[in-house]
Order: structure tokens, then C-alpha cells, then sequence
């Protein structure tokens, strides 16, 4: 049966952009991160993920993005069929919800991989009939059979590029040549900024250099990967702010609550994991114990980053509300 929200939520007027979220925010601003539900989920489970999360007045809430994978699937004759399959279908749809729902702005990610340009432009044209008016413009990782990225063939290569199309859309201007004086859409765009460096990037200051170019292309604002060492967020800050980009940067943030994280997010995120952190995670004896020892780097490495006055905290949630609520509940 479906829950009804009764917290103690009080709405604030959707409908902003993140940056005036920012600019006009008088304290650190809260935000969240979640995933689509796994198909046959329905958004019950989405909802009682939030709802708690919902007492610290969050000022967005970003809607990840998953593209499809191609899988074997065994047939009744025992030979397989090539099938793709979303396994978290929906960011549009939930991100729609969420605005209803709780009246908070939702910021659904939208991705290069899989996608031609037309059917980008069609899916931003969604998202402006719905109202919503944030995307976080990534390119995604390479599918799970390819060895490398690699765009659609009529799609964009990079971020850049995904970027521009959103620009030019906010200026009317559609892929679709035969349409002239085209509705203008109002898209806020964020981009991804990596303080450990993107893994595919030669070394960072090349890196810095393309996310230098997205800003200048028209990004408004940086989200970052997560990151576990609070100084390789002051040193990228430090490193973008000298090579001139004055958006804001807001840090990505995730708790460790288990041991297996510690290879396996630095094998999937490529970040570090610091010998303190990783220290303190392997002595601990059950999994209760790397929750609270996670909790509480992340509780220190917020009220850090907040002392040191960025914009926004932004915390993955991906399956932990707990964890961050009682992060949260400590910091704000
Ligand atoms: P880009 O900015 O295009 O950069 C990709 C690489 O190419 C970098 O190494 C960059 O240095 C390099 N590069 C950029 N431009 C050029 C150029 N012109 N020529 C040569 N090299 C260039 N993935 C998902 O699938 N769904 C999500 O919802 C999602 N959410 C994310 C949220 C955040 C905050 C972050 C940090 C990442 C997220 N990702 C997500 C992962 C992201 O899609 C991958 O990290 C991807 O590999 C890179 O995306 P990007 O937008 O940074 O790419």
C-alpha cells in the first residue's frame, strides 16, 4: 500500500534553479542523490527511502541515470536471445514525481551513452513540458561490453558536446533543422568535476583543462565524485579557481559502511581511500561497526568542508538513508 508523506516537510517554491538555490541560500545548502527503483520496484520504495531525509529541507534532489545493458536471456528451446534491459528505468518519471510529491526541485542526470542526439532532444523536451529545469550533463561510462566509451553514432562523444545541444535548445535552437524560432527551454546545467582526476584523463591538468572548457561552453555550476580526503577537494577547488573558473563546485559526498567498499569503490570510482579511514574500517568486526566508523569520517569530513564554506553538501544516498540522516542530522 502506498505511504502518504506526513513529515514535517514545510514546501518551498520549486520550479529554481540549483544556482539560485545557491544564490540565494544564507546557510550550507542540503542536497541528495538517488537511484531509479530496480524495474518492478514500485516508487513506494523510492519514497520511503526520502522520506525521512525530507527533515532537513534538502533544496534539490538529483535522479541518477542508468542506461540499458545487453544480456542472455535463456528461451524455452535452451538457446539464448540478445536482449537489452534497463534495470533502473524511470529518471524522468521519478524526478517528475519527486517535484509533485515533496514540492522540491528535482535534478535528473542525463547521459551521452546510448543516446542519439534526436532522442536527447526529445527527452529535454520532456523534461520542459514537466517543468523541470536542472540537468546534470554527463557523458556515462563505456557499456558494460565495450571496452571504451563509445558515443551513438548520430550521439556526442563528450559532456561537451551534450552541454552545447542543452545551450542551444535555451536559445531554441533544435537539432531538427526544419524547425525555425523554436520554443526556448530554461535548462540549468550542471557538469562533473573529479578532484582524484578522471581515469581516462592523461593527468589532471589536462583534465581540469576539458572541465575548464565545459564551463566555459556553458556549464553553471560543478558537482565532483565522491572523495574520502578532504584536501584533494581544497587542492582541486584551489586548481580550478587559479585556472579561472568561478562556478560554484559542490562536493559529492558518500559514506563507507562495509569492508568490501574499500576495493571496491576505488576500482569503480577510482578514488582513494585514506590509510586512516581504511585503518579504521578493517579492524572493525561486523558491518554495524564500519557504519558507524563511516559515519563518522563522513559527519567530520562535512562539518570540514561547511567550516571551509562550500555552497552545498550533496550526499549520495544510494540505499543508506540512515546513514545519512544521522550524518545530516550532526552537521546541519
Ligand atoms: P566528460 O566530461 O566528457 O569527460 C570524459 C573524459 O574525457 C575525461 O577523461 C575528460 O578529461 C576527457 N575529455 C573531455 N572532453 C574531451 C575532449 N574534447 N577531448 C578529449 N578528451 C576529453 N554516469 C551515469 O551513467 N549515470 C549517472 O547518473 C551518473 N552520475 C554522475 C554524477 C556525478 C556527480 C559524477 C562525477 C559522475 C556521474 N556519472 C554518471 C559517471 C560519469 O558518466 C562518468 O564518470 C564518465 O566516465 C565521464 O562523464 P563526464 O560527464 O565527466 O565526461
Amino acid at each position: 500500500m502506498a505511504t502518504l508523506y506526513r513529515g514535517k516537510y514545510t514546501a518551498k517554491p520549486t520550479h529554481m534553479k540549483v544556482i539560485e538555490h545557491i544564490a540565494q541560500a544564507t546557510d550550507t545548502l542540503i542536497s541528495f542523490e538517488v537511484l531509479p527503483p530496480l524495474k518492478g520496484k514500485t516508487i513506494t520504495s523510492l519514497y520511503n527511502h526520502l522520506d525521512p531525509l525530507m527533515e532537513f529541507k534538502p533544496s534539490w534532489i538529483n535522479v541518477t541515470y542508468h542506461r540499458s545493458e545487453s544480456m542472455f536471456k535463456k528461451k524455452a528451446d535452451g538457446t539464448f536471445d540478445k536482449v537489452e534491459v534497463r534495470k533502473r528505468p524511470g529518471t524522468v518519471g521519478i524526478s517528475a514525481a519527486i517535484m509533485n510529491h515533496y514540492k522540491v526541485d528535482a535534478v535528473p542526470h542525463i547521459i551521452c551513452g546510448g543516446f542519439t542526439k534526436r532522442e536527447t532532444e526529445d527527452a529535454l523536451i520532456d523534461l520542459n513540458f514537466l517543468g523541470i529545469d536542472n540537468v546534470l550533463a554527463l557523458r556515462g561510462d563505456a557499456a558494460k561490453n565495450e571496452a571504451n566509451f563509445e558515443a551513438e553514432p548520430d550521439g556526442h562523444a563528450y559532456a561537451i558536446d551534450l552541454q552545447k545541444q542543452i545551450a542551444n535548445l535555451n536559445n531554441g535552437i533544435y537539432v531538427d533543422e526544419d524547425i525555425q524560432n523554436g520554443g526556448k527551454t530554461n535548462f540549468c546545467i550542471g557538469t562533473a568535476g573529479y578532484p582524484e582526476k578522471h581515469f581516462e584523463a592523461p593527468n589532471l591538468e589536462i583534465d581540469l583543462q576539458h572541465l575548464k572548457n565545459k564551463v566555459d561552453a556553458g556549464a553553471d555550476y560543478i558537482m565532483t565524485q565522491m572523495f574520502f580526503d578532504n584536501q584533494k577537494f581544497f587542492d582541486f577547488v584551489d586548481a580550478c579557481r587559479k585556472m579561472g573558473i568561478t562556478v560554484p563546485i559542490i562536493p559529492g559526498l558518500k559514506p563507507i559502511t562495509n569492508k568490501k567498499q574499500l576495493s571496491v569503490l576505488p576500482r569503480i570510482f577510482h578514488v582513494d581511500i585514506p590509510t586512516d579511514l581504511s585503518n579504521a574500517i578493517t579492524k572493525c568486526k561486523s558491518d554495524e561497526d564500519c557504519e558507524k566508523v563511516g559515519t563518522e569520517w563522513l559527519i567530520q569530513q562535512s562539518k570540514e568542508l561547511k567550516a571551509f564554506g562550500v555552497p552545498v553538501l550533496h550526499y549520495y544516498t544510494l540505499g543508506k538513508p540512515k546513514v545519512i540522516f544521522n550524518v545530516v542530522k550532526a552537521v546541519v
